[in-house]
């Protein structure tokens, strides 16, 4: 650190305003987590996004817009995720939405059926970052680098928070790997409601067949839902799952007509209440009903 820069630093810290937490307003439920623990006593951390609420389906409400307007730190998940965003931007002060996704590295497109869209079809990236776990840890350290920024004096302090974090994280990664051991290569094909877990596909050698876009706001038409009957008898597949955020009636239609399993609901688009309420909790759900199924 620049030496005048120092004292300068230490000053600020003293003053009453730098005492103050971070107000940090939270658009994803991974993300507050994120936020609480990376930002510990130095943020307040607001969560617009609860437990159990559709990403893709919510918009502010104007109440919401005041606190958002209050926040230093707006924290969104990004890649196209909050289709409300560009609006929400022009109402806060430059620089204070962070679209967190958008910097991680190895963004990849949407599930894409060829049959469907035709090959010259291109996608748009896939939003559910949160799924892979070389993604969660960069999104870890790109919000304790958005909080020094904007509280300096109290870098030390989110770059510790965060490599404890970051630890728990590696921890879960290893366990996710251990567990995922008991699934020969030709049993990873996951059927979901929506196009949610090609993070985790990627990370896992899984291949996805989702039955909607990476959306929840679309319906299937009847050709998706042929298709993918016909890839669950082809392959022998023998569990699909449904969704906490989406309706399950689709998903129960192909199991009446393949005789697949329904297995538990998996948490796609965030996290969830009882052992889904923390990030560690919500992949263990989703990885253990993942192995249930389909081993
Ligand atoms: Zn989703």
């Amino acid at each position: 650190m620049n030496r005048l820069l120092r004292p300068l630093l230490a000053l600020l810290a003293a003053l009453p305003l730098a005492a103050e937490p971070l107000r940090v307003v939270t658009l994803h439920t991974v993300l507050t987590e994120i936020a609480r623990e990376v930002g510990g006593e130095h943020v307040s951390v607001t969560a617009l996004l609860q437990p159990g609420m559709d990403p893709h389906a919510f918009e502010p409400a104007p109440a919401d817009i005041r606190g958002l307007k209050a926040a230093g730190v707006v924290l969104a998940a990004g890649v196209g995720l909050e289709t409300y965003l560009d609006r929400l931007e022009r109402e806060l002060d430059a620089g204070r939405l962070v679209r967190v996704g958008d910097g991680l590295p190895g963004l990849i497109e949407g599930a894409c059926d060829h049959a469907h869209h035709g090959p010259d079809h291109h996608h748009d990236l896939d939003p559910h970052w949160w799924h892979g776990l070389p993604q969660m840890l960069a999104a870890v350290d790109s919000v304790a680098r958005e909080f020094a920024a904007r509280k300096p004096a109290a870098a030390a302090d989110f770059d510790r928070n965060a490599a404890a974090y970051r630890a728990r994280l590696e921890a879960l990664r290893a366990w996710i790997t251990a567990e995922l051991a008991a699934l020969p290569g030709e049993r990873r094909q996951l059927v979901t409601a929506h196009d949610a877990f090609g993070y985790f596909a990627h990370e896992h050698g899984f291949a996805v067949h989702p039955l909607l876009g990476a959306s929840t706001a679309a319906e299937a038409d009847a050709r998706q839902v042929a298709r993918i009957v016909r890839l669950i008898q082809r392959r022998g597949i023998r569990t699909v799952f449904a969704e906490k955020s989406v309706n399950p009636r689709m998903i129960e239609a192909i199991v009446r007509d393949t005789g697949a399993r329904l297995g538990p609901p998996l948490y796609a688009d965030g996290l969830g209440t009882g052992d889904a309420a923390t990030y560690e909790g919500m992949m263990r759900h989703n990885v253990s009903a993942i192995v249930a199924g389909l081993r």
